[in-house]
């Protein structure tokens, strides 16, 4: 099962859970994993089941950076918050440049994240709907 990693700053949760409420059946085929709060809230509102690290101010998307710099990690949806300034920007950038160093897509809003779950699972087989 390829694995996906859920991030979103608080701005942007909402609109993160209404896109997953939207895709339930396709985020199913994957191993899901997130930041503290973001994972919850996907784990509660659509009782899949989602590994969560720690918040993403308390180092969380480090820890996912960590997973894409060691090869557990297939996409990313990460909806950052456009508008203001975070108080671990550092780590968000970090977490970007970490993506693209290992080629790991990255989708950041609804326009690109719906584009990109399906064809993966697709090219990989591993369709399941
Ligand atoms: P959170 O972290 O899911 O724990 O809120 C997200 C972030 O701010 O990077």
């Amino acid at each position: 099962m390829p694995t996906l990693g859920l991030v979103a700053h608080d701005s942007r949760k909402q609109a993160l859970l209404r896109w997953a409420k939207d895709h339930r059946e396709q985020l199913a085929a994957w191993s899901l994993c997130g930041t503290g709060t973001t994972g919850a809230l996907i784990e509660k509102e659509l009782g899949l089941p989602v590994k969560k690290f720690l918040s993403g101010p308390l180092g969380g998307d480090l820890q996912i950076g960590t997973e894409i710099a060691e090869g557990r990690m297939d996409l990313l949806i990460f909806f950052w918050d456009p508008l203001a300034a975070q108080p671990h920007d550092p780590d968000v950038k970090a977490l970007l440049r970490v993506a693209v160093l290992w080629n790991v897509p990255v989708a950041m809003s609804e326009a690109s994240a719906g584009s990109m779950t399906e064809p993966w699972l697709r090219i990989a087989g591993k369709t399941s709907w």
